[in-house]
């Protein structure tokens, strides 16, 4: 399962006094069983890009190709490729609406046209999945929650369609300091205790710096720079240019280094910071 993107283009409102090019030559791959964090400035195209990869937005030029298969060819259904890449919205919770959260679960599998049996199997399993007990919350309403838990909800109706790649818009935006390292927790185990690939949107260094293997950096509708963390937030005047920057712990160590200190500057969290200190600190007192 992976995602090919070539050369992709996309304008909004072509040919009208409104036109706007949102991307502009982007190429791009996502892997399968890879953890990629999708960064950049607002308007930067990130929303645009993700659009194209479960077939909501058809690219003005360019390609999109899924497991091979070129879904921008006229051919293929959306409904086959949302069961293969499942999208989550920013502020998702705001598309709950049914009066139970098990009813609000199995509303995409019910799309799909599955047996009863199958569609119980699917909303158990995928609340698992997001942490939330079958037993405890399938009947209450999903208006009763508390913010992070409306948005496991949501999460859950988009797993529950059992994608491979799982896009996640902004999935930790308007939740406290918990609920954020909550959501980004039960993400992780959905890669690896799930093995699912995820895209995972987001303008924090922090968050990104927490989870994610690959990071693609956007600007101005392209890509601007790609790699794993270390060679990313290596690249700081150039985040800072873009409007971007990198974990404060990060900013941290710089200027220990800067100060004479022997720390690495490879550190994205603050356990591992923690971590740095406490070696650098023994090898002092050495
Ligand atoms: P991001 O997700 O990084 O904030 P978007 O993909 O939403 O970026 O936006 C990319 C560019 O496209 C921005 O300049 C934005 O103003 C423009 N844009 C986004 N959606 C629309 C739309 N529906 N109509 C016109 N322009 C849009």
């Amino acid at each position: 399962m992976s995602i090919k993107i070539e050369n992709l283009k996309y304008i909004y409102m072509p040919k009208s006094p409104f036109e706007k090019v949102a991307l502009d030559n982007v190429n791009l791959e996502i892997n399968n069983g890879e953890f990629i964090a999708l960064i950049g400035h607002t308007g930067s195209g990130k929303s645009t890009l993700i659009q194209h990869m479960n077939g909501l937005l058809k690219p003005s030029s360019g390609r999109i190709i899924i497991d091979d298969v070129d879904i921008t060819g006229g051919e293929v259904k959306l409904s086959d490729i949302r069961k293969k890449v499942g999208l989550v919205f920013q502020y998702p919770e705001y598309q709950l609406f049914e009066e139970s959260i098990e009813k609000d679960i199995e509303f995409g599998p019910r799309n799909l046209g599955l047996e009863q049996e199958e569609i119980t199997k699917r909303v158990k399993k995928s609340m698992e999945m997001v942490g939330l007990d079958y037993e405890t919350y399938k009947d209450k309403s999903p208006f009763d929650l508390s913010g992070g838990e409306k948005r496991r909800v949501a999460i859950a109706g988009v797993v529950a369609m059992e994608p491979k790649i799982l896009i996640l818009d902004e999935p930790t935006a308007g939740l406290d300091p918990k609920g954020r390292d909550d959501i980004l927790a039960q993400i992780k185990t959905l890669h690896i205790k799930y093995k699912m690939t995820i895209v995972l949107v987001s303008h924090s260094m922090e968050d990104v710096g927490k989870v994610a293997e690959r990071i693609i950096v956007m600007s101005k509708g392209g890509v601007v720079l790609e790699g794993v963390p270390a060679k990313v937030f290596k690249e700081i005047d150039k985040l800072e240019s873009i409007g971007l920057g990198v974990p404060q712990v990060t900013y941290l160590m710089r200027s220990l280094k800067q100060k004479g200190f022997d720390v690495s500057e490879d550190i994205f969290t603050v356990d591992q910071g923690r971590l740095e200190l406490l070696r650098v600190l023994k090898e002092n007192r050495k």
